[in-house]
């Protein structure tokens, strides 16, 4: 659930890692492993096309073969594999501790009686729909007067109809969390599903699913609808689309600036008089001067459809939207109805996930550093912290000498850049300090209570923060995830335990691999600290430019050139990528390589990286690595969904189209004008 709160701007791999340094100095060189493999997995080539032709295929093509996609995915990648086994992992906690006798109250009770519970389908099936009846029935008793304390009551339970709060950092002051309105409340995602010609068919069978639903839930009976439910699914969808299209783009809200309208409570009442926001801030506890009304166009968009749409409707709006966030934890009935929409439709998925691992998943949101305790000190060795450590110093010294030796930007922007560089926080494995998970019930009558009481303990642990200090020591992901991450506003970069392990990180391969593949995952969550979002706050995470306007006119210049590229690449028959949506993560990709191969060839020059292995030089190794990091089998309805959704790019064009800008690459597999892979040197971004 913590990624709820993700939305102010915290920078994911996709995928990515962590420790404490403060210092740019290079940290003691680990002992060396006698039996270092390379690293890379011949039989995860394809040698039946030439690097030079498609990298991609050639790098990532036997993999592609030997791991078809299985029918509960929408892609499949090596770093699923990876997930994948630390479910599996987290599987085994998990059931041995449900196996036996718990004392009340401590984790142990909470993650076996929510495991037991969860998986207890015949009792789930046979309480069908009954356990959101009481939700329902408040819901259709609800007057006009009454929505503000509606809206903040679902808020804590885990829905944001029309508009969300939360706590994060205040952009002026880094230190102090202040309240966040970020829009939301669009059951389909992405406004483009409304609003666009070519989305037709989605809505068409979104419509059914809110048309369903209403009929299973019982709420059509509950409200006594005066036409058919499909009538009332029609008005859901039209208050949707208005909401759409009052909705700010993904593309605009990539610039912080934007988002930020800080104001009173009162400047907020005038944008939206039709609900009354005393109310609202009063029924979650809130006291505030501040808040930050993210988008206020949107809240007045949002003002205009509460006041001119039937009240009938807004209730079967809110009534969906309950429905729509606890179907994956009711009957049978409900659970396919969702995943036929939501996974088949939205993603071409053809089947859902074994139920273990969709509870699994669950225990991770509702009580993942109770499970990561257990999960990092059977699994993760500490070892690879400290050659974590290593790597991250190393890449650290990287990015601070290809600052210096920069030859576009002024010194003067030069020193605020090594300045930030220099006060990065690093995260890496586990947390020091745990969350306390004392206050939070969980029991054994009913799974979707459970659920309910665990998102209401996190969004009180969130509100809590509100006017109070940031906690330093506080992680965004649990230590069992396989991602990585920088925060802006604190200016950190984070790697769970979960990403240290092959293919991103192998203890026992030599250095070159690990350059490619963990190295440019660092790199890559350094830069964003300098992307086109990270590079407008400072080193102590306030949005403050420190950039001449030269420097910046530059550097938005040479951003363009992975503009254009991305936007010009076809990623299925008339689609087209995204160039400005993806950007930062494309950037972050293109400083991560560079950066990481500048690291990589330190190690090199100091004799740390071995000569040919395995037919392969040590910069082939390089991109090898990093290539397979990538390598994934995906449908065509997410190919789709994700072009809409995803900031990162494809797989595919992390490979083939970043590496087009790096000169490196071209130099490592000999490729020349002429060749599929060549990119005229002038069309190569160079950033970092
Ligand atoms: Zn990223």
């Amino acid at each position: 659930m913590k990624k709820r709160f993700l939305i102010a701007g915290v920078l994911t791999l996709g995928f990515i890692f962590l420790t404490n340094m403060t210092s740019m100095a290079t940290p003691a060189k680990p002992k060396k492993n006698k039996k270092q493999t390379s690293g890379i997995t011949i039989g995860n080539l394809d040698k039946s096309v030439k690097p030079s032709q498609d990298f991609y295929q050639y790098a990532c093509g036997g993999w592609m073969k030997n791991n078809p996609l299985g029918d509960e995915y929408a892609r499949y990648g090596s770093f699923d594999v990876l997930a994948e086994n630390n479910q599996l992992q987290l599987k085994e906690l998990v059931t041995r501790i449900a196996a036996q006798k718990n004392a009340p109250g401590t984790v142990e009770q909470k993650i076996g009686d929510f495991y037991n519970v969860a998986m207890n389908t015949d009792e789930i099936n046979r309480q069908g729909a009954q356990p959101i009846q009481g939700q329902l029935n408040a819901i259709k008793a609800l007057r006009r007067d009454e929505l503000p304390t509606k809206l903040a009551q679902m808020l804590l339970e885990g829905s944001s109809p029309f508009f969300t709060l939360f706590g994060s950092a205040d952009p002026d002051n880094s230190t102090m969390n202040i309240a966040y309105i970020w829009q939301s409340g669009l059951g389909i995602g992405d406004r483009d599903y409304y609003l666009d010609a070519d989305q037709k068919d989605i809505r068409v069978k979104y419509l059914a699913l809110v048309e369903k639903m209403f009929r299973m839930s019982g709420y059509s009976k509950i409200a006594g609808f005066q036409g058919s439910e499909g009538d009332m699914a029609q008005k859901v969808l039209s208050l949707e689309t208005l909401l759409a299209k009052h909705a700010i783009d993904k593309t605009v809200l990539r610039d912080p600036y934007q988002t930020i309208h800080k104001c009173t409570p009162a400047d907020f009442q005038e944008m939206i008089p039709a609900l009354d926001v005393k109310k609202y801030l009063g029924t979650l506890g809130l006291n505030v001067d501040t808040i930050n009304i993210a988008q206020p166009e949107y809240i007045k968009g949002v003002n205009n459809v509460i006041r001119v749409t039937d009240f009938e409707v807004i209730k079967a709006y809110l009534a969906w939207n309950v429905i729509r966030n606890a179907a994956s934890c009711l009957s049978d009935e409900f659970v396919d109805s969702s995943f036929d929409f939501y996974g088949k439709t939205l993603s071409g998925r053809k089947e859902n996930s074994p139920r273990w691992k969709r509870v699994i998943n669950n225990i991770d949101d509702c009580l993942g550093e109770a499970v990561g305790q257990m999960y990092v000190k059977k699994y993760f060795p500490a070892e690879a912290k400290a050659r974590m450590e290593h790597l991250v110093g190393n890449l650290q010294w990287a990015l601070g000498e290809r600052i210096k030796a920069s030859t576009w930007m002024t010194d003067e922007t030069k020193r605020n850049a090594l300045d930030k560089l220099a006060s990065f926080k690093v995260k890496i494995g586990y947390p020091d300090k745990w969350r306390d998970y004392s206050a939070l019930t969980i029991n054994t009558e009913n799974y979707y209570a459970n659920i309910l009481r665990a998102r209401r303990f996190d969004m009180e642990y969130n509100l809590g923060k509100i006017g109070k200090k940031v906690d330093p020591t506080e992680w965004q992901m649990t230590p069992q995830t396989v991602n990585a991450y920088y925060d802006p506003t604190t200016n950190e970069i984070c790697f769970p335990a979960g990403i240290l392990q092959p293919p991103f990180f192998d203890m026992n391969a030599d250095d070159a691999a690990n350059y490619g593949a963990i190295g440019v995952v660092i790199g890559h969550e350094m830069t964003h600290g300098f992307d086109d979002q990270g590079r407008n706050y400072d080193k102590d995470g306030n949005l403050y430019d420190w950039w001449t306007a030269k420097d910046a006119e530059v550097f938005k210049e040479r951003a363009q050139l992975i503009v254009d590229h991305f936007n010009s690449i076809e990623v299925a028959p008339g689609v087209f990528g995204n160039g400005e949506f993806t950007l930062g993560e494309n950037i972050a990709d293109n400083g991560g390589l560079n950066v990481s191969y500048s690291a990589f060839q330190k190690a090199k020059r100091e004799g740390q990286i071995k000569g040919v292995m395995d037919e392969f030089t040590p910069e082939q190794r390089f991109f090898l690595a990093y290539a397979a990091v990538w390598a994934a089998n995906i449908r065509h309805e997410e190919i789709l969904r994700r072009t809409k959704s995803d900031p990162h790019a494809l797989g595919r064009w992390r490979v083939n189209a970043t590496l087009r800008h790096i000169d490196q690459f071209y130099e490592a597999f000999d490729i020349k004008p002429g060749d599929q892979m060549w990119m005229e040197p002038e069309k190569r971004s160079r950033i970092w």
